[in-house]
């Protein structure tokens, strides 16, 4: 469970209503049962349930326990259909990512605006937060507001990958392999929307140093082509 610095108290936390909840009706944990928590300085501790009606947990030991992969990737990702939107939030989640960068580009097909994304944001927090302690993780990847396109520049970080499909037909088929190979703490990669990428952004990206690289002969929706590109880079790093 990951816990807000306002429920701790020294060696207890006295936990919020909706993890208390799933403690309660989901888990049917009892006293005495112990379970995992993630501090706000992201350790992480074995708590002992003393009370669960009142959900009120003590401190027993500390886990050394690091499951981050130890690259910083940053997926900015062309934002889809609300649905698959959500599907990806979970699954890059759990393949490591650090912080997803929504963006509106030319071949958008949803419609819509930052102030209608901010109003999902509580829902995705969830998702990013329950999606976190089901794969273990220390951090839950921040999600940053929707930008436009041409507002990424910000989020570049070492190496940095756009995915664009026409790659496949004229570039290096190896950049992909060969870049992850390199030294590198932070990465960047960017997805586009279900319509792709129009030319001219491509091109902008690479005046801004980023390298456009194919994932493979086959075209892949716009939600499968960050899972590929995460798994890649977790293969890359602890396999
Ligand atoms: N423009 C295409 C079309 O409508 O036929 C497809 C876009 S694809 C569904 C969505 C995104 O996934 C692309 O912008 C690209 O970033 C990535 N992508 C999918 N397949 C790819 C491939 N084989 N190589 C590189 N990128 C790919």
């Amino acid at each position: 469970y990951f816990i807000d610095a306002q429920n701790i108290e020294g060696s207890f936390i006295h936990i919020d209503p909706y993890n208390h909840k799933h403690m309660q009706r989901v888990m049917r944990y009892h006293q005495g049962d112990r379970v995992i928590c993630i501090l706000p300085d992201h350790h992480v501790y074995i708590y002992e349930i003393i009370d669960i009606e009142k959900g009120i947990l003590q401190q027993k030991e500390e886990l050394i326990e690091n499951n981050e992969l130890d690259v910083e990737v940053t997926l900015i990702y062309g934002l889809p259909k609300n649905d698959k939107f959500e599907w990806v939030l979970q699954k890059a989640t759990e393949l490591g990512v650090r912080r997803i960068v929504p963006f509106l580009s030319q071949r958008s097909i949803i419609k819509t605006d930052e102030k209608s994304f901010e109003k999902k944001r509580e829902r995705y927090t969830r998702i990013l937060k329950e999606a976190s302690e089901q794969s273990c993780r220390q951090t839950i990847p921040e999600l940053t507001s929707l930008i436009k396109i041409s507002q990424l520049e910000k989020y570049l970080g070492d190496v940095n990958l756009v995915a664009y499909e026409e790659e496949s037909r004229n570039g290096e088929k190896s950049l992909l392999a060969k870049t992850l190979q390199k030294d590198y703490h932070t990465i960047t990669i960017i997805v586009g929307p279900e319509g792709g990428f129009d030319e001219s952004e491509i091109q902008k990206m690479k005046e801004l140093g980023v390298q456009a690289c194919s994932l493979g002969k086959r075209i892949l929706r716009s939600e499968t082509a960050p899972l590929y590109m995460l798994s890649v880079i977790g293969f890359s790093r602890e396999l």
